[in-house]
């Protein structure tokens, strides 16, 4: 039956089974892959849910252009078939949703690098999944039929329309929760991505204009003098210096730390070789705010040296090190593209995680293979970056299904509910596989049997249903509590590298410290020294000083305030 006929056929009145049958047109190619994603618990629900809302959308251009109905359809349909083939392909080889830092790390690569990539989008199999697709496709085709609308209802569905899935929930965020312009238009691009395949059709113009940001911070860096008076009292030694940046990771959840449960039985073993401090907090609970700080001369007094002065990676350049950058993080999210910088200033970058969502299944295990890749480049001097997920939320998306561990209610207040304790039951098998992760990352660079150090902390904690009251879950600056702060501290040196530093006894691991005053301690373990090193500052300095551990919002300095007491 032609469409012509059909158009004929129709009364005045609405086919809602011709609506029904195009709707399910439309929505097959958005939702199909966001099923996928989510009955294999590899993401959150939410994209599924914007793929079946947002999929409403395609009747705006159907109800406006009703003279061209068949051509308007076929082009969304062939459109969105094309798209939906790419993120298909994505899904049955990494398991995972196709995203803008997946074409980031396709035009980040060299050429080899890139065609690699590319190369095992095409595997045989993929040909009948692919059939079979365009055949779904094309049934659900064949049951579409044209809908008559009267031209003015026609006009108010689409406003209706446009209303409810996009001008109602931007002025929400711009206007009710006050949120500023950047965040919402990125909010409103997060929302739209799982139904129009946003993340292929504009995932290019984005990754433009990160760049551009990128460059803008990249300049300004490459502006910045270096430290002056720079002293190596290693100079030309071999050396291989590791620094592993954790995530979320809470200490009071570590039996390293004291905690009942068994979370970190490897490195409880390795307890003897490891110097474990016990007092040490990072500045910010958040992960960029937290990092801008760690990494460079800003603190919590001066939230904004890390645009004016050099960062920890400028450092070890300016020392001869060369320098690599090893991730498991997002990288081009508009919220990452400052650490996506600090990863620019190393000479060679890893990028593992191309999640699109950070709630998506991912796991640290991945950073072993680059690093012991790392270890092998045969540079005498390599300053090697890790930054891990850690036990990011979601907690259950961190771990394998053999670190199911801790199932039971076993050593925790028996106050808490079923649903808190299945929560700190995921964060503490997501510690326990974190255990696994930094101890094989201690393990590899003993074995290597290269000269230096290797540092590990967390960028902050989180609390999971532990401050008194047992009711906070995350992170908030507003209400400060200590496992909100509260990350581990491990310093593990060969013994050559030990016998330079000064001793480390029991006094030198109590002492309170804030990570915002990092960059000193780790020229000391460096051994270099320069006019802006201050060695009260550093936490294995015989000149130390505790200094108030100062947390809050920087930028409101009436809000920040002193966490008591950080043990
Ligand atoms: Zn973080």
């Amino acid at each position: 039956m032609s469409f012509k006929q059909n158009l004929s056929n129709t009364s005045l009145n609405t086919d809602w089974k011709a609506v029904f049958s195009l709707y399910l047109f439309f929505a097959y190619f958005s939702v199909l892959p966001q099923l996928l994603l989510y009955v294999t618990d590899s993401t959150v629900f939410v994209g599924l849910r914007q793929a079946v809302v947002m999929s409403v959308f395609w009747f705006v251009p159907i109800l406006l252009l009703p003279r061209f109905f068949k051509q308007v359809a076929a082009s969304i349909g062939l459109l969105l078939w094309l798209t939906s083939l790419v993120s298909i392909a994505y899904f049955c080889i990494y398991g995972q949703e196709f995203s803008q830092s997946v074409i980031f790390t396709i035009f980040e690569s060299n050429p080899a690098e890139s065609q690699e990539f590319i190369a095992q989008y095409f595997v045989w199999w993929m040909i009948p999944v692919f059939l079979a697709h365009t055949l779904a496709a094309w049934l659900l085709w064949r049951r579409v039929k044209p809908i008559v609308f009267p031209a003015r209802k026609a006009v108010m569905a689409s406003g209706i329309i446009l209303f409810i899935l996009l001008i109602f929930p931007f002025l929400k965020y711009r206007y009710i929760d006050h949120k500023p312009m950047g965040d919402t238009v990125e909010k409103m691009k997060l929302k739209i991505e799982p139904a129009v395949q946003w993340q292929l059709v504009m995932g290019y113009v984005q990754y433009r204009e990160q760049l551009a940001n990128m460059q803008d911070l990249m300049q300004g860096n490459a502006q910045i003098l270096p430290l002056q008076n720079l002293q190596d009292k290693n100079a030309n030694l071999p050396a291989t210096l590791v620094l592993v940046i954790g995530e979320s990771t809470n200490r009071q959840h570590m039996s390293l730390y004291g905690y009942p449960r068994k979370t970190t039985p490897l490195l409880d073993a390795m307890k003897g070789e490891l110097q474990v401090f016990n007092q040490v907090i990072g500045p910010r609970p958040y992960t960029i705010e937290a990092l801008q700080q760690v990494l460079t001369f800003a603190d919590q007094e001066n939230p904004d040296l890390y645009l004016t002065k050099p960062s920890i990676m400028n450092m070890m350049k300016q020392a001869g090190y060369k320098s690599f950058w090893i991730t498991n993080q997002q990288t081009m999210t508009r919220r990452n593209t400052m650490l996506t910088t600090f990863s620019k200033y190393t000479d060679k970058q890893v990028y593992l995680n191309n999640t699109r969502l950070q709630n998506s299944r991912q796991y640290d295990g991945d950073v072993l293979a680059p690093f012991a890749e790392a270890l092998q480049d045969t540079a005498p001097r390599k300053l090697i970056v890790l930054h891990l997920l850690g036990t990011h939320m979601k907690y259950k998306y961190r771990y394998p299904d053999e670190y199911i561990h801790f199932k039971d209610n076993a050593n925790l207040a028996p106050v808490l509910g079923e649903d808190k304790v299945e929560v700190i039951n995921s964060y503490d098998n997501a510690v326990l596989y974190n255990d696994f992760v930094v101890a094989s990352i201690i393990k590899k660079y003993q074995a290597s049997q290269q000269n230096g150090f290797l540092v590990y902390f967390s960028d902050h904690g989180e609390d999971v249903y532990e401050a008194p009251g047992y009711n906070v879950l995350g992170r908030n600056e507003a209400r400060p509590t200590l496992p909100m702060y509260a990350v581990p501290f491990l310093l593990w040196m060969t013994p050559d590298w030990k016998a330079k530093l000064p001793e480390i006894t029991d006094d030198v691991r109590e002492r309170p410290y804030s990570t915002s005053h990092f960059i000193h301690t780790w020229a000391d373990l460096a051994g270099l020294t320069f006019d802006d090193f201050e060695p009260h500052k550093s936490l294995i300095n015989p000149d130390f000083k505790a200094l108030p551990l100062l947390v809050g919002n920087p930028d409101i300095p009436k809000s920040l305030k002193i966490l008591p007491k950080a043990k």
